[in-house]
């Protein structure tokens, strides 16, 4: 028997840049010393305060069939933190549970689209975003955005691409590249998105880590809570990414939509789990903080190393925990540079090709060793650019 078209299109086939990493998590398993500075993957684990209101839960009988759009309590305490940061007027009723934010990334996209809409994104993207977009029955498109506007999508080129789109994804703060989107690229999007009658879906999963700036939410712009579903996770913020909790934020009418689907896919997230996120999220931010302060320092240990050559150039990111590297001056692509750093110096990085065309000749750092082994790379990283000089 043959599987479906659909699922055999998600992946669309070809290389997907994800060599070096596989070959790096093949060189740690054959005993190599490798420093893997790869994938959004925090280097320390969720913290005991939340595995406890886990465990409690768990024990207090928190194991059956949850509500499926959520708890309550959970649903309650998300809206009631998108309205103090956003002041849009948010209640459960805006709020899906979801096992995760790629779960809440693929239903948005299904609540968007029908099948064969043009779903655009903004290249350099996170790696699921085509395949998703594939997934949920939509042509995805990409806009190009360009390193010397800092990867954040321009006026003409949105309007370009939306002519005839029914949705559009964008990711601030953003993975690959760290930069948090201005408030005039943040118009500029509400502007196109009101104008060609455009779905936004907006993954927000990094908005508790800002290291400079301000993040704002696509929602709080005028007229864009009708057609803004915001996609958020306790992944990033809590180091929660093995317990698969997020949500989707939108219109009630919608949401009720959304809900629907749950029940007929996923029959809602485990109840403890959910407690276990309602207890972090009531706890205050010194929990976020303390996952997000190691990504706030080794991004300054980077700023400083990178600022004493003129080989590698940083792109400046004020938020999330990659730091997106311009290697263009060694004259070698993404791909080679990080094949060669991964042989010479056993330290794994991501291609800028691995996220699509945009970030050709880029690298992208995750800021998740501790932090004398990141010096250490870092240093090393920008030896062996000038190195490929002579
Ligand atoms: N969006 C972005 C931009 C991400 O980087 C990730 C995870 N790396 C996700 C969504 C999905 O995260 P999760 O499903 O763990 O919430």
């Amino acid at each position: 028997m043959r599987t479906s078209d659909r699922l055999r299109n998600i992946t669309g086939g070809g290389s997907d840049g994800w060599d070096v990493f596989y070959r790096a998590r093949k060189m740690v398993a054959d005993g190599k010393n490798v420093i893997e500075l790869t994938i959004g993957e925090h280097d320390i684990r969720t913290h005991p305060v939340i595995l406890d209101a886990m465990h409690k839960a768990a024990t207090a009988g928190h194991t059956g069939y949850a509500m499926v759009p959520g708890t309550n309590d959970l649903r309650d305490t998300v809206a009631k933190r998108i309205q103090d940061r956003t002041g849009v007027q948010t209640t459960r009723d805006n709020i899906v549970i979801t096992p995760g934010g790629q779960s809440a990334l693929f239903s948005a996209h299904l609540a968007a689209l029908e099948t064969g809409d043009v779903a655009l994104y903004c290249d350099p993207y996170y790696a699921t975003y085509p395949g998703t977009l594939r997934g949920a029955g939509g042509v995805p498109i990409a806009i190009l955005c360009k390193p010397d506007r800092n990867f954040e999508p321009e006026y003409a080129d949105l309007k370009r691409a939306a002519k005839g789109a029914k949705s559009l994804l964008i990711n601030t703060p953003n993975n690959p590249t760290g930069v948090v989107y201005s408030l005039e690229t943040m118009q500029n999007i509400a502007k196109v998105a009101i104008e060609e009658d455009l779905w936004v879906i907006s993954d927000e999963v990094y908005d508790t880590q800002i290291w400079e700036g301000e993040h704002i939410s696509l929602r709080q712009l005028p007229k864009m809570e009708g057609r803004t579903l915001v996609v958020g996770s306790m992944s990033k913020s809590h180091a929660m990414t093995g317990s698969r909790v997020g949500w989707i934020c939108g219109p009630e009418d919608t949401i009720a939509d959304l809900i629907n689907l749950a029940t007929h896919t996923t029959y809602g997230v485990p109840g403890y789990i959910q407690d276990a996120a309602t207890f972090a999220l009531n706890a205050g931010e010194w929990l976020e903080q303390e996952v997000g302060n190691p990504f706030s320092r080794r991004r300054k240990i980077a700023q400083r190393i990178i600022g004493g050559q003129n080989i590698v150039r940083a792109i400046p990111n004020s938020g999330a925990m990659y730091q997106m590297l311009d290697i263009r001056a060694t004259g070698l692509s993404g791909e080679e540079f990080a094949n060669a750093l991964l042989d010479q110096e056993l330290i794994a990085v991501m291609p800028g090709e691995s996220f699509g065309n945009a970030a050709a000749g880029h690298i992208r750092v995750a800021m998740t060793v501790p932090d004398d082994a990141f010096e250490d790379a870092m240093e090393r990283l920008c030896s062996f650019a000038q190195s490929t000089l002579s």
